[in-house]
């Protein structure tokens, strides 16, 4: 009887293991990861630029892949931006968020959930800025609002162009009043680019939420949108259960919000590189045109002004 009981402890562990989950650090750690079909090999995923080649999933990158597949590997500067004191309000939840932060830093590699890089695509200079979802869900505090308008700042003093990759759930929360804060010194730091003529284009990514598309994800010349993105506000779920109607199929995704406005065009991952140098291109010769329009105007009206007096 005791290889009966020997069979059945066997038959359980095999069960167990069979029913166990990857956990998250498995699958970073694994060679694999998943996709539509199942498992998928990471490096085949890779030299498809992180594009599933069977259902055309954009999966989530890191601001320096992003880089990497737009402006080219060791074609950008990647600029120290400033980083306020960690922690103001000494938060506390489920773990310290000065533990979150320690993590997040460890896990990315970066300072902050934003980097901003010195570029350029064929003879355009320009300032870009990704966020990173691994850093604390991509999430907005007083560091990402400094790297930002460092960013913007930077786009002004050489007077070129800036171009966001947006991804991220919304403000952080840990940081409550003054992450909300972000959402203001963002908008009015657009406003000073727009103020220099400097062209602002804007590539929304999965996922972009909360108070990111409430801000300065929103305020671009022109928007564009990875294939099957989520770019929401407030979740569908809050949504559906506010004005209890089933939602339409495909809410809140790209081709959805491009429908009803919010996106201008949807753009594959390989085409974003020629995408933004021709919209580049355009906006810049427009803005010249504007600016030279101006320069012409107020001389005309010094003459007038001579000529009058
Ligand atoms: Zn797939």
């Amino acid at each position: 009887m005791n290889w009966i009981k020997k069979t059945l402890r066997f038959g359980e562990k095999i069960k167990k293991i069979i029913k166990t989950r990857a956990t998250k650090t498995d699958i970073d750690n694994s060679d694999w990861t998943s996709c539509c079909k199942g498992p998928i090999l990471k490096k085949d995923l890779e030299e498809n630029l992180w594009v599933c080649p069977s259902c055309n999933k954009h999966h989530r990158i890191s601001p320096r892949l992003r880089f990497d597949i737009i402006f080219g590997k060791n074609n950008y500067e990647v600029l120290k931006t400033p980083i306020p004191k960690d922690d103001p309000l000494n938060w506390n939840d489920s773990k310290p968020y000065k533990d979150r932060l320690k993590a997040a830093r460890k896990k990315t590699n970066m300072d902050c959930g934003m980097m901003v890089i010195n570029t350029n695509i064929k003879n355009i200079k320009l300032t870009a800025i990704a966020s990173d979802f691994d850093f604390i869900g991509g999430s907005i505090g007083a560091a990402e609002g400094e790297a930002f308008l460092y960013g913007i700042q930077h786009a002004i003093e050489n007077q070129q162009p800036f171009v966001l990759t947006s991804c991220g759930g919304g403000m952080r929360m840990m940081e409550s009043l003054i992450s909300l804060c972000q959402m203001t010194r963002t908008t009015l730091a657009i406003n000073e680019l727009k103020k220099n003529n400097l062209p602002y284009i804007v590539v929304l990514t999965d996922p972009t939420a909360g108070g990111i598309t409430a801000s300065y994800a929103m305020l671009g010349d022109v928007h564009m949108a990875e294939p099957g993105a989520l770019i929401a506000f407030a979740g569908a779920r809050v949504i559906q259960g506010t004005v209890r109607e089933e939602l339409p199929e495909g809410f809140q995704r790209s081709e959805y919000v491009e429908k009803t406005g919010f996106v201008d065009l949807i753009v594959e991952r390989k085409d974003l590189k020629e995408k933004i140098f021709t919209l580049l291109s355009i906006l810049l010769k427009k803005n010249s045109a504007i600016n030279s329009l101006e320069n012409e105007t107020s001389e005309d009206n010094r003459t007038l002004t001579k000529a009058a007096s």
